[in-house]
């Protein structure tokens, strides 16, 4: 069974075609451009040299168009035809509380997706115009709906629920949601897999640091609570995202300012965190070569970083009654041996300690724990696109 994952973006998107029968990936791909000018798709098939298209892309159903043409292409594709693709699985960020699981896709769901969009409206569009390009190009192959916010719709109330009046939850939805759910749900699964415990069994605090970065509090298999909120800006402090701060501020800064709604929104996703921190990047790898080199700013916009997510851990400990494993993944949590190091180094009181040697690793799942820590902390790399075409295979074969 071969399954084609779409990741959409507004100007981009991602893919992945899987073979189901050892679950790799066959070939993965990157539409960038989408609409702009300079459009450009870049497939890599292991084993062969990358193969790009350089044509015109004005819509998403002409890039889907060209993947799958790129997919089929006699010379460069590794497919022969379109019929091979046994299914399709989309990644959707918002799903509201309507999905707390993944789900085929049909005309009532995508009227759900709809309704959802006043909850993303930077992200649901774009992943509804790659599911409707999908369906019209191949209309005969079943489409699955995987959604960010699912895993995290097992909270409970006293966790999503906002000190603020009942009402507004009530007319608008505004509630904690959670995103990176995909990847928590994924590394969680793995980490109890790799004790040789049953996911019901254990209490794990899942770190998601990529860009965009969020923890959960994972027992027993669902989520207790997680950093990000009605939107992906509630949290630890990220690239580019504030994450918590005192939402003063924001009227702060509007009076003071004179800035605008949209001018703060602005503020808090793009200019701030470690990027605003620092002035140097929202890299992290061009932060830690600064403050090598002694810059102040960058060293202290890392400090920032790293307290909070330390500070986040103790809280998710908290508020499961106590932990058994901590999981790094994503750009940073996978590849960054000093952050885990320094988000760890004052958790020993609760059992944490990290082995210097073990953690001196990128990109492959393994235990860095020092052999006398009570609380197992685990290295694994998040596949999101694996997820969704596991859980699209077992929608599409029931
Ligand atoms: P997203 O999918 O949210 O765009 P990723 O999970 O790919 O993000 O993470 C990207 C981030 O990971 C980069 O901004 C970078 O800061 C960090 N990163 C990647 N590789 C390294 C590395 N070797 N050392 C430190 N940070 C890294």
């Amino acid at each position: 069974m071969k399954i084609l994952v779409i990741n959409c973006g507004s100007s981009s998107l991602k893919y992945q075609l899987i073979n189901m029968e050892n679950e790799e990936a066959i070939a993965q791909g990157l539409v960038e451009r989408i609409g702009i000018e300079g459009s450009i798709l870049t497939q890599k098939v292991p084993g062969r040299d990358k193969y790009i298209v350089q044509q015109p892309m004005a819509t998403h159903k002409e890039a889907i168009q060209h993947v799958i043409e790129s997919l089929t292409d006699k010379e460069h594709g590794v497919i022969t035809s379109m019929d091979e693709i046994n299914a399709v699985g989309h990644r959707v960020v918002h799903g509201g509380e309507k999905y707390a699981a993944s789900v085929v896709i049909n005309d009532e769901v995508m009227a759900q997706l709809e309704e959802c969009t006043k909850l993303a409206p930077l992200h649901n569009p774009a992943n509804i115009i790659g599911i409707n390009s999908c369906k019209e190009l191949m209309p005969k192959t079943p489409m699955v709906g995987v959604f960010d916010t699912a895993f995290h719709q097992t909270m409970d109330k006293q966790a999503y629920i906002y000190p603020l009046p009942y009402e507004l939850y009530e007319k608008h939805g505004i509630r904690k949601y959670g995103f990176h759910g995909t990847s928590h749900k994924f590394v969680s699964a793995q980490v109890a897999e790799m004790m040789g415990k049953n996911i019901e069994d254990v209490n794990i605090i899942t770190c998601h640091l990529g860009n965009g970065a969020s923890l959960a509090a994972v027992k027993g298999g669902k989520v207790v609570d997680t950093s990000m909120g009605f939107t992906p800006l509630e949290g630890i402090a990220m690239g580019t995202r504030c994450g918590n701060i005192d939402p003063a501020i924001a009227m702060f800064l509007m009076r003071e300012e004179n800035m605008t709604a949209d001018d703060v929104d602005n503020l808090f996703n793009k200019k701030s965190g470690v990027l605003g921190i620092s002035g140097v990047s929202s890299d992290f790898r061009d932060i830690e070569n600064a403050a090598k080199e002694g810059n102040a700013r960058a060293e202290l916009s890392l400090d920032v970083y790293n307290f909070r997510v330390r500070e986040m851990i103790g809280a998710y400990a908290a508020a499961m009654g106590g932990v058994d494993a901590v999981v790094f993944t994503a750009g940073l949590g996978e590849n960054s041996p000093t952050t885990r190091e320094a988000i760890c180094e004052g958790l020993q009181f609760m059992g944490i300690k990290i082995d210097s040697e073990k953690n001196n690793v990128r990109g492959k799942a393994v235990e860095v724990s020092a052999t006398d820590a009570t609380v197992k902390v685990f290295v694994v790399p998040t596949n999101e696109e694996l997820m969704i075409a596991r859980d699209t295979k077992t929608l599409t074969t029931k």
